[in-house]
């Protein structure tokens, strides 16, 4: 993995430090990355507010161009720190776990098995 170079302050970002400000994205780094991307969200199309690490940066994920994507706050927060591929995992098993939850209430219990 490439660490980001020290080239460019709006790169750097720091998570031990002390201040939360400088473990943000620089504001003008985060602006321009809502503005490449038109303030649309990457995840759902709607209206993007912030800005999200593809890879989490938990997880080592860079604070660079490449790596960041506008968002909507919901989408943000649902992500949280997840890749957009484990996401849409998670999503696809839970959507797969409440249709079976949903058929399993509409069925009665015990009912003999009866198709039409
Ligand atoms: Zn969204």
């Amino acid at each position: 993995m490439r660490t980001p170079s020290a080239s460019n302050p709006l790169l750097h970002w720091d998570p031990a430090a002390a201040d939360p400000a400088q473990r943000r994205i620089h504001p003008i780094l985060r602006g321009a990355v809502l503005d490449r991307d038109g303030w649309i969200c990457e995840y759902c199309g709607g209206e993007a507010t912030e800005v999200d690490h593809v890879d989490p940066r938990a997880r080592g994920g860079a604070t660079t161009p490449a790596n960041l994507v506008a968002v909507c706050r919901s989408c943000n927060k649902a992500k949280g720190f997840r890749t957009p591929g484990e996401w849409r995992r998670d999503e696809a098993l839970e959507r797969l776990l409440a249709r079976s939850r949903g058929r399993r209430a509409r069925r009665r219990p015990r009912a003999a098995p009866s198709r039409s």
